[in-house]
């Protein structure tokens, strides 16, 4: 098993809408971001890219790059859960907090978990979108930016051989306990 956390932050600006994510939600004021501003997406790669040992989101996608400028932030989710099927890994589940005044985010709550459910490859219900405020504290609480952590927990898909130390003592007491999954 692997873990994974992620945080992200993104400061409110002239628009009309926030993405979270992956879903549009009209607001009096906008993200401001070199991408879409998604926070739930962007802590959520981080989590993914932590679990895995592979950097952060800035290492795969740097803003200095103008390919990721105004780009779909699903679109930086797809690639890790790539890198995550690559490396053999599956996801045993995620649970993400967003952390704002404003914009309301419950009511958008499930339709996130659709999009974050479709972009992973898993089911719906391996997949939590929950939101709290600072009771009027700090930055969040000033209504001045969105906040947004995530954890991730990710499973083996298949014993990578490669990586399996060959020790025949350890190879008999997994195949005596069924213990495979584990490894
Ligand atoms: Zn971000």
């Amino acid at each position: 098993m692997r873990i994974g956390q992620g945080f992200d932050v993104h400061a409110f600006g002239p628009g009309k809408h926030v993405v979270l994510g992956g879903v549009t939600i009209a607001h009096s004021r906008g993200l401001v971001a070199h991408s879409d501003g998604d926070v739930v997406i962007h802590a959520l790669c981080d989590a993914i890219l932590g679990a895995l040992a592979l950097g952060d989101i800035g290492r795969h996608f740097p803003p200095s790059d103008d390919r990721w400028k105004n780009v779909s932030s699903r679109h930086f989710l797809l690639h890790c859960a790539g890198l995550m099927i690559e490396n053999g890994w599956s996801l045993a589940n995620v649970d993400v907090t967003v952390v704002c005044e404003y914009p309301k985010v419950g009511p958008h709550a499930d339709a996130m978990r659709e999009n974050l459910a479709a972009d992973l490859g898993c089911a719906k219900s391996e997949v939590n979108v929950k939101a709290t405020t600072t009771e009027k504290l700090g930055f969040c609480g000033r209504g001045e930016g969105i906040a947004a952590m995530a954890v991730v927990l990710l499973q083996r898909r298949r014993a990578p051989r490669a990586e399996t130390p060959t020790n025949p003592d350890l190879d008999a007491l997994v195949a005596r306990l069924d213990l495979d999954e584990a490894r």
